[in-house]
């Protein structure tokens, strides 16, 4: 085949495989790109977690919801943010892709759909998530993808990265220009372009120039914010950067210093506080009992640094149920003998001077909270208590405020046209998932958000947004 397409979608991704899947479908000759080795993008870390209100599964199940039932759940959540379009461009139309996803082979356990608790709770039960969490997705869609790959008029190239756009003498894209893994470059042209490769939630740039922080995430190497640079540099708007939510509570990983992730049981619903959290000012800022997570989110990113110290002690580490997720002791013991984040002393000003916070503060703070629990009144509400943090050695862990997602993005109607800062469609130029920054959905995290809304927009550009001119694609065959 040549290389003029109908189509170019740069990711195969969460979004990019079923938009290709389905414009495949509707005879478009299609190239998909990937600087990855192999399909699948962000779903191969994704916990999979998808939110959808009107699937076939929710019916058989009895469960009663709909589409406007989510809008009003999620607009609760988020406070009123977020935009409303787009919302309901993934919710109504949410059910249909679930009931795709299944129908391609993805299976869920059968107690799902679930009310879900990793986020705020949604009054239905409308979330599911695979077994094998993010992977099963990516599974099911390269199966189905390979089905399509067959059919010749499809086209995969990885190891291949998009490092620029081609811009048509009218203004209009007309393509992209690749790099191959030995720096051989290459034209596309292509009839549309579909820019699905993710977001920026891998980039220090990015980090540093949107929120003016440093990158604190757990998240897939390629997403380096590439389609949005490009999108950017054809005058594309980039917004809602500032409905930035971050998740409570991730710890390093001493393995990969780079990857910061939830390896802590520090939220209640999976395991009652026994510790106590306090402030880089060596102050407690929370009930650890609070079970909002919305609330735990906002709480940390008040405090300097948007980081924070998990503090116990012997009597606590001898009798608690584990804390760690996932590490065993040798781990656990490498951390504390070897990274700045995992301190150990013999006293409480020990330990402060390890973790750099005020001695005074700190003490204090243990004290009120070792006579508080005597009396039954704690200072900050908590009820669960069951043991002081009195016997050396004394322990604490940094946690911060982390994200897997960016939640800036370019701006699109609800076809996915990219549009300029005036509000007018750039010609050709279509983009879904992460790259319209998952601020789209509001100041708040919804359970299953992404993966249900990035598989959704992949599905609705396949189905009937993209559009594309035959012509060019045929003559040169
Ligand atoms: C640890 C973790 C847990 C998560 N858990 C959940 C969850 O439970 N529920 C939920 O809803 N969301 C979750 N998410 C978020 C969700 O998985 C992602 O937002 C979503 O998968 C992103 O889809 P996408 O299509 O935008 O990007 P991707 O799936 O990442 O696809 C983009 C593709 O583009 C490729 N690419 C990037 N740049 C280029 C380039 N220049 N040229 C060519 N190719 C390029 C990448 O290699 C990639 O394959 C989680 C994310 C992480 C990291």
């Amino acid at each position: 085949m040549s290389n003029q397409w109908d189509i170019v979608i740069v990711g195969a991704g969460t979004t990019g495989i079923p938009a290709a899947i389905k414009a495949s479908e509707r005879g478009a000759k299609v190239l998909v790109v990937d600087v990855a080795d192999k399909v699948g993008g962000t779903l191969h870390l994704s916990s999979g977690s998808m939110s959808a209100a009107g699937s076939a599964l929710q019916k058989k199940k009895g469960i009663d919801d709909s589409p406007e039932k989510h809008f009003q759940d999620s607009i609760e959540i988020n406070h009123g943010t977020g935009e409303y379009d787009k919302l309901r461009l993934w919710q109504e139309n949410s059910g249909e892709t679930l009931d795709w996803i299944m129908s391609i082979g993805l299976e869920y356990p059968e107690d799902n759909p679930v009310i879900g608790q990793g986020h705020e709770p949604y009054s239905t039960a409308r979330i599911t998530t695979p077994a094998t969490a993010g992977k099963a997705y990516a599974a099911v869609l390269e199966t189905a993808f390979n089905k399509v790959l067959e059919s010749g008029n499809v086209e995969l190239r990885l190891k291949t990265r998009m490092t620029s756009l081609i811009v048509n003498a009218d203004g209009s894209v007309g393509g992209i220009i690749t790099e191959s893994e030995n720096g051989d470059r290459e034209e596309i042209r292509a009839s549309t372009t579909l820019l699905a490769c993710g977001g920026y939630s891998n980039s220090d740039e990015h980090w540093k120039e949107f929120h003016n922080r440093p990158k604190r995430v757990y998240t897939y190497e390629h997403s380096k914010g590439d389609g949005i640079e490009q999108a950017r540099k054809l005058g594309a708007k980039v917004q809602l950067a500032d409905n930035l939510i971050m998740t409570f509570g991730g710890t390093v990983d001493i393995d990969k210093p780079d990857d910061h992730w939830i390896h802590t049981a520090t939220f209640p619903a999976m395991r009652a506080p026994w510790e106590i959290l306090v402030n880089n000012e060596g102050r407690r800022f929370i009930n650890e009992e609070e079970e909002s997570q919305d609330f735990r989110e906002r709480t940390i990113m008040n405090q300097s640094d948007w980081s924070c110290w998990l503090v116990y002690d012997q009597g606590i580490l001898d009798q608690a149920p584990q804390l760690f997720l996932g590490w065993d002791a040798e781990k656990i013991e490498r951390a504390f003998a070897s990274h700045a984040d995992y301190c150990r002393a013999d006293t409480l000003d020990g330990l402060a001077k390890a973790c750099g916070i005020p001695a005074e503060n700190l003490k204090t703070t243990v004290e009120q909270f070792n006579k508080g629990r005597v009396v039954e009144s704690d200072p900050w509400g908590r009820k669960h208590t069951p043991a002081p943090i009195e016997k050396g050695p004394f322990y604490a862990i940094r946690h911060y405020a982390i994200s897997v997602v960016g939640f800036g993005g370019i701006a699109c109607d609800n076809e996915l046209r990219v549009l300029d800062a005036d509000g007018k469609a750039i010609p050709n130029l279509y983009a879904g998932g992460e790259m319209l920054g998952m601020g789209i959905w509001g100041n708040a995290y919804l359970g299953g958000s992404s993966v249900g809304g990035c598989l959704t927009m992949g599905r609705l550009l396949g189905e009937k947004f993209l559009t594309w001119e035959t012509t060019a694609a045929a003559a040169a065959e």
